[in-house]
């Protein structure tokens, strides 16, 4: 256990030195910016949605903590080539990964690489840190033009 949570540590602090899609979008239809008044994070989210609604690019722009950067990252990474309806699917069961107890099984199933943020359950103040890029992701999906709230 404590070798994949450094395997885990690992991932997260690659993806906050070296964050993926780390751009604003050329060609963007949806954004939205989220912010986290508990920890200062901050983040404007780009993305390129397609006729059928499935996402054809993301990025995003910002400043933060190593676990909201790293959860931008790796979510912008997760959402491409997903469909709305697939991306609000998984935003229930990420959501429900890092909030749960730690007597609860863990719930990696399609998750992927996002299991890395498993650790984050103990540590609620870190929650809002992980989850503001979906929240982000969120508002930018519902075309709200109000900035996201992790409140
Ligand atoms: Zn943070």
């Amino acid at each position: 256990m404590d070798e994949l949570r450094e395997l885990y540590q690992a991932t997260i602090l690659d993806h906050n030195k070296k964050p993926r899609n780390f751009r604003e979008l050329d060609h963007a239809n949806r954004s939205a910016e989220g912010h986290n008044p508990l920890c200062g994070d901050k983040l404007t989210l780009y993305l390129e949605l397609d006729d059928d609604n499935r996402v054809l690019d993301a990025g995003f722009q910002g400043s933060g903590c190593a676990i909201s950067t790293a959860s931008a990252s790796l979510m912008t990474e997760f959402v491409k080539g997903k469909t709305v309806d697939e991306i609000d699917a998984s935003f229930q069961r990420f959501h429900n990964l890092v909030t749960s107890t730690m007597d609860e099984p863990e719930d990696f199933d399609g998750l992927g690489k996002l299991a890395v943020f498993s650790g984050v359950r103990e540590f609620p103040m870190r929650v809002k840190c992980a989850t503001l890029s979906w929240h982000t992701l969120r508002a930018a999906l519902g075309g709200e033009i109000e900035p996201a709230k992790t409140e």
